[in-house]
């Protein structure tokens, strides 16, 4: 299960602060969206859930412990970058086995997982190219493959639409609901488009230069918006 408290998270690089104190109380088993324009912090907060970078001020709970004392292995935590991040001198089969090897699964364990994924994200044909000779929507299926076969208890999703082209995009955002129901963990997902965020979350975060401005439902964000600032995001056109 992952149950994350985040209180007073700040993050500043040198100088400058960019997250300026975010307290988000999110659920086991919700799809929490994170949404706002570029640069206000989405990422940066993402990267920290996902420890990989430090937070500078604040503290961060999963399943009511701090973070930092359990082991980045023990964590159950996968994430989707935005740039795929895959290994191009591995094949979409290594690619999606080499981070579940780190974990200590047996061998059959691995294929299976592998057989499931490939099934559910069309990757069947694929398995032996390497990814240079996969389209974009292909090598983002890989990469939200590799996170699958981990069965994350926290799956964190960077942008995952952003490379696609519009017919790919809406299969893909089905493929992820889905997704989400079959792990049956907590999905953390990053955008800049209210239209995804609106379909997607149980509840969504909308952020504004490193800070939240509302934290609700769809429906309660639509209907009460806290300021003028979440009416104009959440109401305009894309
Ligand atoms: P978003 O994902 O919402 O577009 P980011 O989290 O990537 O925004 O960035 C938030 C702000 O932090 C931006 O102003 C960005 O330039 C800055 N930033 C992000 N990463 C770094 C870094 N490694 N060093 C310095 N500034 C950074
Ligand atoms: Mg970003």
């Amino acid at each position: 299960m992952a149950q994350l408290s985040l209180s007073g998270i700040k993050k500043g690089f040198g100088p400058v602060e960019v997250l300026h104190g975010i307290d988000l109380e999110i659920k086991d088993k919700e799809f929490i969206v994170f949404v706002g324009p570029s640069g206000c912090g989405k990422s940066t907060l993402l990267r920290l859930i996902a420890g990989l970078d430090t937070i500078s001020a604040g503290e961060f709970r999963m399943n009511g412990r701090r973070m930092n004392e359990i082991a980045p292995s023990r964590r159950g935590i996968a994430m989707v970058f935005q740039s795929y991040a895959l290994y191009p001198h591995m094949d979409v089969y290594e690619n999606m086995a080499f981070g579940v090897r780190l974990m200590g699964l047996d061998k059959a364990e691995i294929e299976r997982r592998i057989a499931d994924a490939a099934q559910m994200l069309r990757l069947g044909e694929l398995l032996k190219r390497k990814p240079r000779e996969l389209s974009g929507g292909q090598r983002q299926r890989v990469a939200i493959g590799r996170a699958l076969v981990r069965k994350p208890q926290l799956l964190l999703l960077d942008e995952p639409l952003s490379n696609l082209d519009a017919a790919l995009r809406s299969d893909v955002r089905l493929e992820i609901a889905k997704l989400h129901r079959d792990i049956q963990g907590t999905t953390i997902y990053v955008t800049h488009d209210q239209v995804e965020a609106m379909t997607l979350a149980d509840r969504i975060v909308v952020m504004n230069n490193g800070r939240v401005e509302q934290f609700g439902s769809p429906r309660e964000l639509y209907e009460r918006p806290a300021n003028t600032f979440v009416a104009a995001f959440i109401g305009s056109p894309r």
